[in-house]
């Protein structure tokens, strides 16, 4: 059977943790479909368009893995884009109680649709978009949070001197 799982978020910015999220996915999923949540009330770090070009350019090279926007239920998406399951991370105790009840929900929208949950590596379990925000607002070096490769002149505004 073909599985297509969706990795929904905000992604503002996507960081090594989603990263490895995406690639120990890869192990599980035939398809995993990056899908950036727009929420026209919130107004992001990052314009949309720029996550999902930092997206794209991370995962150049991966056939199977495919980057959207959506606006609507997570789970009318999945079922939009064939997608038999959602693909979320577990940090620590807070993402646990988090991610517990929006997968509750998105089962009584949808029973057919699974979430995989993986732990976080530990090496990422402190790592989120919102520290990942903090060190670039100060315009800090934030290689070592973000996916390699990234133009941070293009992306963010200022270069890192290495
Ligand atoms: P949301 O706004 O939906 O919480 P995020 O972009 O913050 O979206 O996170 C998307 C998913 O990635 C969530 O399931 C979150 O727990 C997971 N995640 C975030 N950071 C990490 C990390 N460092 N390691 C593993 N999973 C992570």
């Amino acid at each position: 059977m073909y599985r297509t799982a969706v990795f929904p978020g905000s992604f503002d910015p996507f960081t090594v943790g989603h990263e490895s999220l995406v690639i120990r996915g890869l192990n599980l999923f035939d398809k995993i479909i990056i899908a950036v949540g727009i929420n026209s009330e919130k107004h992001g770090f990052m314009p949309v368009e720029k996550r999902i070009e930092l997206i794209k350019t991370v995962f150049k090279d991966s056939p199977r893995v495919e980057i959207k926007t959506y606006t609507n239920l997570t789970v009318d998406f999945c079922k939009e884009n064939g997608a038999t399951h959602i693909l979320r991370g577990v940090r620590n105790s807070g993402d646990y109680e988090y991610e517990h009840s929006i997968a509750e929900v998105n089962r009584l929208m949808q029973p057919e649709i699974e979430t995989v949950f993986l732990l976080a590596l530990p090496e990422y379990t402190s790592l989120s978009s919102s520290i990942a925000r903090e060190i670039i607002h100060y315009k800090r070096d934030a290689r070592k949070f973000l996916p390699q490769g990234i133009d941070f002149e293009y992306f963010f505004g200022y270069s890192i001197n290495s």
